[in-house]
């Protein structure tokens, strides 16, 4: 839904300011179509659904996982790809993964996402749409900010985005911001962001590795992002969720480990994520098993937090971009 939209609309058909926040409550609760809206007047019901599309996205394909993951892969009004996943857990956990930009301007040589053409930020409204699509499915309480994008290039929306979502049902400390190590990002989201988490895609513990596979290290270098984060986890009080790709001889040695662990330590502010890559055409392969195993107690043993992540809907592309990726390649 464009809230700007609606707003001049109540406006125009001289309704009162509140029947705007009526809407609203109505869209965070699930509702698919203004009919349901049974505390408007029904002919008000009538003149929205004529003047306003329930949603700024409209589905273009959806997939589900023998898993339980649910991806879909929505159009814009002017047709650019955006894809997100509601991913469902055994405990309960109902999470969601939005994306923020259509495509990705920052190239990450192993994601799928980076080699589309950049479209455009997303607005306010179609990253709301994302999430509110899969509340009309069912009740959600987890946000990550891992769909395609970087979330620090549009953060006036994604922030605006964090805000509104505890209505949906996700307060903030449910929602995590995941970047690259946008510095200007981090540094904004430590001063004046809402209480949300951060997740640092770090991927290699040395800038010569990881300018590699993530080019945007030349021009934040590894350091000086590492060193916003824990300033984040002094004035925040939380730990930064390191996100670290396992790519099969790449960025997986015992040696690599000690060097990361030399990196986060000694303070303990951060909690290591190792990720199972889910390959994507882009030439990589994940590490085995037994080598993410091997990393992850190499780190235990020196006194990092780590663990490995469930990976989940790889049976329908779920990784960030490959959807999308596919639909823009033709199939
Ligand atoms: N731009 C932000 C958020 C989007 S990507 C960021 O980079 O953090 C979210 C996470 O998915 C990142 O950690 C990214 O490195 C990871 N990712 C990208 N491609 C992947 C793949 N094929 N398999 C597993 N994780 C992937």
């Amino acid at each position: 839904m464009d809230l700007e939209s609606l707003e001049e609309t109540m406006a125009g058909l001289g309704q009162p300011s509140y029947r705007t926040g009526q809407v609203w409550e109505w869209l965070a609760r699930g509702a698919g179509s203004f009919e349901e809206m049974t505390n408007l007047p029904s002919g008000l019901r009538g003149e929205l659904t004529e003047k306003l599309p329930i949603s700024t996205l409209a589905v273009d394909a959806s997939a589900k996982s023998v898993d339980g993951t649910e991806k879909a892969l929505f159009m814009t009004a002017d047709n650019r790809p955006v894809e997100a996943v509601l991913m469902r857990y055994r405990d309960g956990r109902r999470s969601l993964c939005l994306s923020s930009q259509s495509g990705c301007p920052l190239t990450c040589t192993f994601c799928a996402t980076g080699t589309m053409k950049f479209g455009r930020n997303l607005t306010e409204s179609e990253i709301l749409d994302q999430a509110l699509h899969f509340r009309r499915i069912e009740p959600v309480n987890h946000t990550v900010f891992m769909g395609m994008g970087e979330p620090m290039m549009n953060l006036d929306n994604v922030l605006a985005v964090c805000e509104r979502l505890p209505a949906i049902g996700i307060a903030n400390s449910h929602t995590t911001v995941s970047t690259v190590g946008w510095l200007p990002g981090i540094v904004r989201m430590t001063n004046e962001g809402p209480a949300v988490r951060l997740a640092l895609s770090l991927h290699a513990p040395n800038d010569r590795l990881r300018s590699e596979i993530m080019p945007v290290n030349d021009r934040y270098p590894m350091e000086e992002v590492v060193a916003a984060c824990r300033e984040w986890r002094h004035t925040r009080k939380r730990k930064v969720f390191i996100e670290y790709l396992m790519l099969d001889g790449v960025n997986d040695s015992v040696e690599i480990a000690h060097e990361l662990a030399d990196l986060l330590l000694p303070k303990n502010d951060f909690k290591v994520n190792l990720i199972p890559y889910n390959p994507s055409g882009t030439g990589y392969q994940g590490s085995p098993r037994a080598v993410i195993d091997r990393f992850r107690e190499t780190l235990i043993t020196r006194g990092v937090h780590a663990t490995v992540r469930l990976t989940r809907g790889r049976d329908i592309d779920a990784a960030c971009g490959q959807l999308a990726a596919k639909a823009a390649n033709g199939g």
